[in-house]
């Protein structure tokens, strides 16, 4: 897990991510679906959070689900926070990043194996690093 720092200032947010990031990691945005950068990526690595390099899923975990790049496992429970999130008419449950208090995107229960839970995480929102 990428070491805890302070948080970072809003200024300091905005001159390190680009303005889309910026609206997704800070504001709680979503990227347009099949438009992200990892949704076809097979690449053997670790996906990690963009805002700190928090390390939150393996590539094993990968699998495709519609139009955002979808997961079915953390690396451990504890690199994540989850939150209710009753916007926009629906009841959904939000996954933020446990060290920069990020949004990356949000969980599902549908049911797919082996743990029943379906992370739908924006691109944006993550950064790959490929296994050596
Ligand atoms: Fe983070």
């Amino acid at each position: 897990m990428a070491k805890k720092h302070e948080p970072k200032t809003e200024k300091e947010w905005k001159e390190n991510l680009t303005s889309d990031e910026y609206r997704i990691l800070r504001e709680k945005g979503t990227e347009r679906p099949f438009s992200g950068k990892y949704l076809g990526n097979k690449e053997k690595g670790v996906y990690v959070c963009a805002g700190c390099g928090n390390e939150l899923f393996s590539s094993d975990a990968k699998f495709d689900f519609g139009g955002w790049p979808s997961f079915r496992y953390l690396l451990s429970r504890d690199k994540i926070k989850l939150k209710q999130d009753r916007s926009r008419g629906m009841d959904r449950t939000e996954v933020i990043c446990s060290n920069c208090g990020s949004h990356l995107g949000h969980m599902f229960d549908d049911g797919t194996p082996p743990t029943g839970q379906r992370f739908c995480i924006n691109s944006a929102s993550l950064r790959f690093k490929k296994s050596e």
